[in-house]
């Protein structure tokens, strides 16, 4: 039996700042490093933001 229900940490979407409950199930995380999502809408456009970058 797992016991992560007391965690309550707060995750932010990476993009839009947007708040999400780590229980709605609507975030992505990144292989290589952690970062959240609310949709894959805001993935994309981190990931073109990275890739425009230097
Ligand atoms: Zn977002």
């Amino acid at each position: 039996m797992e016991n992560e229900a007391e965690v309550t940490q707060l995750l932010e979407c990476e993009v839009c700042l947007k708040e999400i409950p780590p229980d709605s199930g609507e975030y992505l995380e990144t292989d290589d490093y952690v970062q959240h999502y609310c949709g894959i809408d805001c993935y994309r456009l981190w990931k073109q933001g990275k890739l425009s970058e230097k």
